[in-house]
């Protein structure tokens, strides 16, 4: 991207500039150190020479004859020469690491500056679908003189839909950014794990009730530190895909159980199953996995795992799914006491 490539460059000046600063403060220094105790020792010679009655040790041997100035000014010439040539070798090699160094630094600002673009033309292709339903059948309608009431409330009865659709949308949306908010903070207590799976088990009980599906919590007293809707939220996401990719009339079981110093609970239905080629993309935002949007016709936006992810995290717990296709998942939710 361009932006990044003028800020990678600048980013590399920046560094040169630095670091030239400091070696030029640096040689220039020592360039006058040098020069300073040369002019004092040639100072020192002329004076034994010329005034021998004033020099504290005048029998020292002479460590230079004057024909050796000259030699010691060439010196000097040199060791200026070699400083410049070492100053240009420094701004040379840091502005190759610096370059380097610019791209290693803006590579992670880039990475979620494309993920923000990404983000926003995935939610505005979800959101342009049922816009466009709303819109066309609106005008439909409008225009179709003999429309009669219960056609027109059908019509409305079908725009609802849309409505909903739309909102359940903004609520998926509101939901993630509230937990991918890094300066969220939850109002965090001891919570009984089996209150906040029957909770959970209710938000999803019309849809299961409708499919015919028995979920069944097996659970010991467990206690874990957290937040009541957070939790809810959670596990009523992986419950609510449970019940949506699993045939009419299976059976879907949530299992609690210890380990160490965290609770893990385990949700397993007999639905259909995610390719091996797609877990590793089901937590990504919007992804939803052709098995599901094709052959099952299951309503959602792909948002449901991101979000569970995020407040996964926001407990410092993980996620782990095993799924074969045609027979099953498994999604195992560890979070610490
Ligand atoms: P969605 O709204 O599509 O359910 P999610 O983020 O909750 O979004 O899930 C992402 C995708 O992961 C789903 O579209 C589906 O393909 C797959 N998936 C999640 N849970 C299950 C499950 N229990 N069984 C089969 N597929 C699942």
């Amino acid at each position: 991207m361009q932006m990044f490539h003028s800020a990678r460059l600048k980013l590399t000046l920046f560094y040169v500039f630095v670091i030239f600063l400091i070696s030029s403060v640096f040689s220039v220094a020592i360039y006058r150190v040098l020069s300073h105790e040369l002019d004092r020792g040639l100072r020192l010679q002329r004076l034994r020479i010329e005034r021998p009655d004033r020099v504290l040790n005048p029998d020292l041997p002479l460590f230079l004859y004057p024909a050796d100035t000259q030699i010691l000014r060439d010196e000097l010439t040199r060791i200026r020469l070699n400083l410049i040539l070492i100053d240009a070798a420094i701004v040379l090699v840091s502005g190759i690491a610096g370059y380097f160094l610019a791209g290693r630094t803006l590579a992670p600002i880039e990475e979620m500056v494309d993920e923000q673009k990404r983000f926003i033309a995935d939610a505005s292709h979800e959101l342009r679908t049922p816009l466009t339903v709303l819109k066309t059948e609106s005008e439909v309608a409008l225009r179709d003189t003999k429309l009669d009431l219960s056609q027109a409330k059908n019509q409305i009865k079908s725009n609802l839909e849309e409505v909903a659709k739309l909102q359940s949308l903004s609520d998926h949306l509101l939901t993630l950014s509230r937990y991918e908010d890094i300066s969220l903070s939850l109002d965090m207590r001891k919570i009984k794990l089996q209150e906040i799976l029957e909770k959970a088990k209710g938000n999803v009980l019309l849809l299961a009730k409708k499919k015919r599906i028995q979920i069944k919590i097996e659970s010991t007293r467990v206690e874990v530190s957290g937040e009541e809707v957070s939790l809810i939220e959670l596990f009523t996401i992986f419950m609510d895909n449970a019940v949506k990719y699993s045939p009419l009339g299976s059976n879907v079981l949530v299992k609690v159980k210890t380990e160490g110093k965290k609770a893990t609970v385990q949700i397993k239905d007999n639905g259909i199953g995610i390719k091996a080629s797609d877990l590793p993309y089901i937590f990504n935002r919007f992804y939803r996995a052709d098995m599901s949007r094709e052959k099952n016709k299951v309503g959602g936006y792909g948002l449901g795992l991101p979000i569970a992810k995020s407040i996964v995290e926001y407990y410092h717990g993980k996620i782990d799914v095993i799924s074969s296709p045609g027979k099953g998942t498994i999604f195992t939710i560890s979070l610490p006491f």
